[in-house]
């Protein structure tokens, strides 16, 4: 600007002094000082266009540059999400933890969103509460059930720049917090929990910020989903259709585990196989169906009966096995003189026609280390102890 002024004042000095000398002839023709101050006026009126030209032009190419500035910032932004989501997709791929998963969604949030403090709550619609609660940021913060109703019920996602706007969000206002984000988890058209990030200054969030938290939002859910998915994919590989206990193959597993445990720590363990009497005559009289719901009723007076670390499995057709983990046999001799008692107390549809006038069952019983000391062993010994009991006349206990 400096180096302008000086240029024009410079300009126009050799101007002036030019007249000024060209006057001062003696044989003066006003021709040259004229064509002089002409061209000086076209070139000063050049100047100011050029001038206003340039300065537009800088103008328009500070806007462009402002705009390419957002646009790497959002680009960047964009892909710095993209690197956090597929982060957290690969994570879940290798280890399907879902607590920890959204531990990582959660702290990619925050980054993402700049802000302290944010919820992530995932809601189990079987048990009417939130079974995952993530939390960032030092204090606790609920919200309120009007809120969670409006999420969780409408699905509603909510941008609030002053919280002590609104009175729902009393709760909130009153803690300190000035803005506000939520969005809802959604898996298909359910909606299963949410997200929120707060502020305690006061922020401008756009809806571009709530689109990113939708985004969170959405891989949030996905993960839940396949979480679901997968466990409902394990239950279902470990269960037995018709009784909803554990199957056979689960039953090898958790033996083989509990009888490790049962090594290392120098516990006992017992093992009873148990048949159902005379089951083909109930079939024959009463059809297939019928049988399958004694074969239910059984396995809920077996489940009942035992203690939640003890297992009770479908070993095949119409037997059951059942793993007393820490227990001697004696003790577990008592559970099983209770079990048979229990199933012969009970009234199934026709049992009176069973050649003994009743459903009841036989159980053979073998522990570890006494009986055996190896899962096929200990098998075979409760098997032998229910053949016995099959002989000594049914509805009985033998243990090896
Ligand atoms: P025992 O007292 O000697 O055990 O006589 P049982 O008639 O129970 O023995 P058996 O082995 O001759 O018959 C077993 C019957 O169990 C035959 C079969 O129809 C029935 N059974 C096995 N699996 C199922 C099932 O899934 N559903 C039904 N309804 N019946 C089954
Ligand atoms: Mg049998
Ligand atoms: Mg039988």
């Amino acid at each position: 600007m400096v180096i302008k002024v000086f240029l024009l004042a410079a300009i126009t000095a050799t101007i002036v002094s030019f007249n000024v000398y060209f006057l001062s002839l003696p044989d003066q023709s006003p021709y040259f000082p004229n064509l002089l101050n002409s061209l000086a006026l076209g070139f000063f009126l050049f100047i100011g266009i050029l001038n206003r030209t340039l300065r537009r032009e800088i103008f328009l190419l500070k806007r462009d540059s402002q705009k390419l500035k957002l646009a790497i910032s959002d680009y960047d932004k964009e892909s710095s999400i993209l690197t956090a989501l597929n982060e957290v997709i690969e994570i879940f791929g290798k280890n399907p933890d879902l607590s920890e998963v959204l531990n990582r969604i959660a702290d990619s949030a925050v980054k993402l969103l700049n802000v302290k403090f944010l919820l992530l709550q995932v809601y189990s619609t079987d048990e009417q509460k939130f079974f995952t609660r993530i939390l960032r940021g030092k204090e606790e913060f609920e919200l309120n059930d009007e809120v969670i109703e409006e999420i969780i019920l409408q699905g509603n996602s909510a941008l609030i720049n002053n919280l002590s706007n609104f009175p729902k969000y009393r709760n909130f206002a009153e803690k300190g917090y000035k803005s506000f984000l939520i969005a809802p988890l959604k898996v298909r058209e359910e909606n299963i929990g949410l997200i929120a990030a707060l502020s305690r200054e006061r922020r401008n969030f756009t809806g571009k910020d709530l689109g990113l938290l939708t985004m969170i939002a959405a891989q949030a859910s996905l993960i839940v989903e396949n979480a679901h998915l997968l466990e409902k994919t394990k239950t279902l590989s470990i269960t037995d259709g018709l009784t909803n206990l554990f199957n056979h193959r689960h039953f090898r597993e958790r033996l083989a585990e509990e009888l490790e445990e049962a090594k290392n720590k120098n516990f006992s363990l017992s093992l009873a196989m148990s048949d159902i009497d005379y089951f083909k005559n109930y079939n024959d009289l009463n059809g297939h169906p019928a049988g399958d719901e004694v074969l239910r009723q059984i396995a809920k007076i077996l489940m009942r009966g035992v203690k939640g670390s003890d297992t009770v499995a479908r070993y095949g057709g119409e037997e059951f096995v059942l793993i007393f983990p820490d227990t001697l046999k004696k003790n577990a001799l008592s559970v099983c003189q209770r079990l048979n008692k229990s199933i012969k107390e009970f009234k199934f549809k026709n049992e009176e026609k069973q050649p003994n006038k009743d459903l009841t069952i036989s159980i053979g019983l073998a522990a570890f280390p006494v009986d055996a000391r190896d899962a096929e062993t200990l098998i075979k010994r409760a098997d032998t102890a229910l053949y016995q009991s099959k002989e000594k006349g049914r509805n009985c206990v033998t243990a090896a």
